[in-house]
């Protein structure tokens, strides 16, 4: 039975993960994400898919970032009738961020309309909803029968909760390893990536293939910025990624309070994607590591510290604008291009008792890069504010492994695999680990292109 491969998205790029296993006359699409970032990617989006959504057979996530599956209301609204496969906090997330993306794109495509710019939403709230009933979890390491006599099952990958490898049985006996994601090891929370010691054929993102995550202890670092605050009585506002930072963060606080190095001060959680998914990572006990696990048993939860507080609806929300410090306000988005940080930055930016602390990457063009880079005025909701505030960053929390730990995950296979697929980064990224894993490991390494299909025998 013919096997082969086909790289739709996340080729050469970090966003839109799209790979498409054909065994014999059966499809298997593993994951079906977003592209994201500049205008001429984001644009593949509204291409017609480059396979029939009615002719696959199954689909299986990996975890449930939106570039990996954004685009499930739409293959769904386009055809797709059979099963989306994936982990249970897999479908619980997305139960969250799917109807949330279709919202936004709804307001999106009215703005544009607004704009004298015609452009159709990809998928709307309602499509997400009905593409939701698609999703069935499959427990991890629990093997499950695909169409045409394959077999799959889940493994830990360490990236966010419900994160996971889907390893691939083909019916000739050989395995695919699809490791979406790779994660961190030691991260709080969640367990870390599996060791995986063995499969035919690999494909591995590549993210921070060429770099390594600096060394700096975030919890050092934020135990630094909060001595300030609680002195100065000032107000912390941090833009965070709503899935997995945001706990991260809480789990660091709860850490200072348990170590005696933080008194009680309010820490608001204002974002309803957060507070949703921070409720997810305190009920998913079976991908808690072993910390997480004692601190639980010892009733110390560590996501929700001393004086932590959710504000639901707006209203709340802007009602801490009257509020004074110290106090830890955090907010989506990560980047501050949206969300309610921006009504916070909006009103405490000007402010000199105001703190803003980034936690991950800011991508050009957002409002996140400009702050961070010093700018002295920024535009937020169309208003011009100086900035007086003090801004810094964490540098050290990632969720995608880097090249050292790329290199700790590949080292537990015993034998080379017949090929390593290298997607999910940028072309720099990704030739300096392909050149790193040929002469260290000796091993057959493909760096596919948008579209390129790979026989697997
Ligand atoms: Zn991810």
């Amino acid at each position: 039975m013919a096997t082969k491969i086909a790289f739709h998205g996340a080729a050469r790029t970090v966003t839109g993960s799209k790979h498409l296993l054909t065994i014999g006359n059966k499809q298997i699409l593993v994951d079906c994400g977003m592209f994201q970032g500049p205008r001429e990617l984001r644009d593949r989006n509204y291409e017609p898919f480059p396979f029939d959504p009615a002719d696959l057979d199954a689909v299986i996530l990996t975890h449930a970032h939106m570039d990996h599956v954004g685009m499930i209301p739409k293959l769904i609204r386009d055809g797709y009738r059979g099963p989306v496969y994936c982990t249970r906090a897999t479908k619980g997330i997305s139960a969250i961020s799917l109807p949330d993306s279709g919202r936004l794109q709804e307001e999106d495509a009215y703005q544009d309309r607004k704009r004298g710019r015609d452009v159709e939403p990809l998928y709307d709230e309602k499509d997400a909803y009905a593409a939701l009933k698609s999703f069935e979890a499959v427990p991890y390491h629990q093997f499950h029968a695909l169409p045409g006599g394959a077999q799959f099952q889940f493994r830990s990958s360490g990236h966010i909760l419900g994160s996971a490898y889907a390893e691939i049985f083909l019916p000739n006996g050989e395995r695919v390893l699809m490791t979406g994601d790779l994660g961190r090891y030691d991260a709080p929370i969640i367990k870390d990536p599996e060791t995986v010691d063995w499969s035919e054929y690999l494909v591995i993102e590549s993210t921070y293939g060429d770099r390594l995550h600096p060394q700096e202890d975030p919890l050092e670092f934020l135990h630094g910025v909060l001595s300030e605050v609680v002195a100065d009585g000032s107000v912390l506002l941090v833009p965070s990624f709503a899935i997995g930072r945001t706990q991260e963060l809480l789990y660091f606080i709860r850490m200072l309070q348990i170590q005696g190095r933080l008194p009680r001060i309010p820490i608001f959680v204002d974002s309803p994607m957060a507070t949703s998914t921070t409720a997810l990572y305190g009920g998913a006990k079976e991908e808690w590591d072993e910390e997480m696990t004692e601190l639980m048993q010892e009733q110390y939860d560590p996501i929700e510290p001393e004086g932590l507080q959710f504000t639901r609806d707006r209203n709340s929300s802007k009602a801490l604008n009257s509020m004074s410090g110290p106090m830890v306000i955090i907010a989506g988005s990560g980047m501050a291009n949206g969300g309610r940080i921006q009504h916070h930055l909006l009103h405490r930016l000007g402010q000199e008792r105001t703190h803003v602390l980034f936690t991950g990457y800011q991508a050009a063009e957002t409002l996140g890069r400009r702050l961070l880079e010093g700018a002295p005025t920024v535009q937020i909701m169309g208003r011009e504010v100086e900035v007086r505030a003090k801004v810094d960053k964490i540098s050290s929390l990632s969720a995608h492994a880097d090249q050292n730990e790329i290199f700790r995950f590949l080292g537990g296979f015993r034998q080379a695999p017949k090929t390593t697929f290298l997607v999910h980064g940028e072309p720099e990224a990704q030739d300096a680990l392909a050149e790193r894993i040929r002469t260290e490991l000796g091993w057959n390494v493909e760096i596919p292109e948008h579209g390129q299909e790979f026989d697997l025998g």
